[in-house]
This record gives structure tokens, C-alpha cells and sequence, in this order.
């Protein structure tokens, strides 16, 4: 039989009580999170170092909960991921960040690529290569416009199975990214067998980079070793000017983070977009 919440929680001290039953509110609400439109994307610019232009956005999830304002996706990405939830999350997430793409295009503004994030479990267990196809043909946007970051840990789970959804997502013409590089089990001999375009190395190699000449040294050797590679590189967490100097001194192609811009709410990145005194 299914314990009642109060049950699960007399096992616990009152601190992991407060944080136990926070999550179990959580994990309720957000089953009614999409229908009741708390979810929305946020869109941070990727700058291209080289030529200081913008080179592009990453979608972000929010959770506009009723009671406690914005909830962090690292709070309840994963009590997605562990419900399931993130399947129809993530099928929202994708058509959402796609429609913005037609959306910025039909009000005439220039088409930059958007990368999406997913989840291991969406990538396994739904069926994201009908999906991509399906709204790339009905919004009518250009495939290779669309990333999707993946991160290592996801194709460690099912190495077969994700190496053929790779394949596919390849073949469509999307373009796969390599997210939080270097955090995971990392190794450019497994890298080498999977269909992937973009690096993206973790803003903690990024945020000890001024401090430290062995970050230095480590990215420096991610770079050269991904462009042998035929990959581009994507540096995120980039909050400070010489975080940006070290990288483009790397070759590094891309770079996000707090210093360009902040994430921002589809109206103010369509803004962005347009050419005038923002660009
Ligand atoms: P991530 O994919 O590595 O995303 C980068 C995170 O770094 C974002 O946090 C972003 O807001 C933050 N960030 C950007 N610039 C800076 C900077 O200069 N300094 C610092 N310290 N941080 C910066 P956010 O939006 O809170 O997302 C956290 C994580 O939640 C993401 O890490 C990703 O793993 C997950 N997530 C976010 N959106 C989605 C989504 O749509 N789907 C899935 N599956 N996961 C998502
Ligand atoms: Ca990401
Ligand atoms: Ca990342
Ligand atoms: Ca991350």
C-alpha cells in the first residue's frame, strides 16, 4: 500500500521533514504546472568570441510557482527526471523554444540557433526524434538551428540506445552539444564515438581560469583537442572580462554567461534580436 505523506515523513528529523515535505508539494504541483502556464523559457545569449556578434540562445526553464516565486530548474529538474514528469516537461519545453523560433522569424527578426536542454530520461524514454521532426517541419525552421545539449551521464545510462538517437537527431540535421564538459567521466576516447558538433565546457573550468594556470592549461587543451576534433567549443559561466580574454585566447568559438547577458524573458531576447542599439 502507498504510504500518506505524513507517514514518510515521521521518520525523519525536522529540518529533513521541512525539506521532504517542500519536495513532496513540489513534485504535486508541478503536475498541474504545465496546464496552469507556470512554465516558461528564458534565453541566454552565446556571444562568438572571435567576432563579439551574438551567436546565439540557450533556453532555460522556469517555474513560476503561485506560492514560492521562481523555483530553480536544479530544484525540480530532478524531481521531474525521478517522476517522469520531465517527458511531457520536455516535449513542452522543445515545442515552446521552437514556436519562439517561427515566432522572432515571422516578426522579421534575424534566425539565430536555439539550444534546448535534455534530460536523460526525456531522451530516453520519449520519443524526441518524432518530436524534433514533426515541429521543425510544421514551424518550417531550418534543423541545424536547433541544439540540443546533452550531457555525458545521459549517454552513460543507455550507450547503445543513446548512440542511436544520436544518429537520428544527427540525420535530421539538429545540431548535438556536449554539456557541463569535463565534470563527468570525460574522456575524448569515448567522445570520438558519439555524432556530436559543440562542446560545452563547465563554468567551473571557466570561473578558475583567472586564477589558475592549470584551468588554464585544461581548457586550453579542450579546445585544441576539440577543434582536432572538428568540434566547436562553448564556454559558459563567462561573468568577468578576463574570464573572456583567457578564453578567446584559447580559440575557444563561444561564450556565455553573466557578464554578456543574463538569461532573459522571450520579449526582452526577440529585443536582443533586433538590430539597433542593443546589437
Ligand atoms: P546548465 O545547462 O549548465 O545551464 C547553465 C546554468 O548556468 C543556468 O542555470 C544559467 O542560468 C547559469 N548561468 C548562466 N550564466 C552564468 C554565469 O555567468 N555564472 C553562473 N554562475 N551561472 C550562469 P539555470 O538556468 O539555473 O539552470 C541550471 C541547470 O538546470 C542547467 O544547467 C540544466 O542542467 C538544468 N536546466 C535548465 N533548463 C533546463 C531545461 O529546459 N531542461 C532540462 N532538462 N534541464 C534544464
Ligand atoms: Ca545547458
Ligand atoms: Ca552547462
Ligand atoms: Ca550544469
Amino acid at each position: 500500500a502507498k504510504e500518506t505523506g505524513g507517514a514518510r515523513l515521521q521518520h525523519f528529523a525536522p529540518a529533513q521533514r521541512r525539506e521532504l515535505g517542500r519536495r513532496m508539494a513540489l513534485e504535486h504541483q508541478l503536475h498541474r504546472a504545465i496546464e496552469r502556464e507556470e512554465l516558461f523559457l528564458q534565453y541566454q545569449p552565446k556571444i562568438d568570441l572571435q567576432g563579439g556578434t551574438l551567436a546565439g540562445f540557450e533556453a532555460l526553464l522556469r517555474w513560476r510557482h503561485p506560492e514560492h516565486g521562481i523555483v530553480s530548474p536544479e530544484e525540480f529538474v530532478p524531481i521531474a527526471e525521478e517522476t517522469g514528469l520531465i517527458v511531457p516537461i520536455g516535449d513542452w519545453l522543445v515545442r515552446t523554444a521552437v514556436k519562439q523560433m517561427a515566432a522572432w522569424h515571422a516578426a522579421g527578426l534575424p534566425q539565430i540557433p536555439v539550444a534546448v536542454n535534455l534530460s536523460a530520461r526525456q531522451f530516453l524514454q520519449g520519443d524526441v526524434v518524432a518530436l524534433v521532426r514533426e515541429l521543425l517541419a510544421q514551424e518550417k525552421i531550418a534543423p541545424h538551428l536547433l541544439e540540443l545539449e546533452l550531457t555525458e551521464s545521459l549517454s552513460m545510462a543507455d550507450p547503445e540506445r543513446s548512440l542511436a538517437i544520436m544518429r537520428e537527431l544527427r540525420a535530421l540535421g539538429v545540431t548535438l552539444s556536449i554539456d557541463d564538459f569535463g565534470t563527468g567521466y570525460s574522456s575524448f576516447a569515448y567522445l570520438k564515438r558519439l555524432p556530436i558538433d559543440k562542446l560545452k565546457i563547465d563554468k567551473s573550468f571557466v570561473h578558475d581560469m583567472v586564477h589558475s594556470s592549470d584551468a588554464r592549461a585544461i581548457v586550453q587543451a579542450i579546445v585544441a583537442m576539440a577543434h582536432r576534433m572538428n568540434l566547436r567549443v562553448v564556454a559558459e559561466g563567462v561573468e568577468v572580462a578576463a574570464q573572456a580574454v583567457a578564453l578567446r585566447d584559447t580559440g575557444c568559438d563561444q561564450a556565455q554567461g553573466y557578464y554578456y547577458a543574463r538569461p532573459l524573458d522571450a520579449l526582452e531576447a526577440g529585443a536582443f534580436l533586433a538590430p539597433g542599439p542593443h546589437a
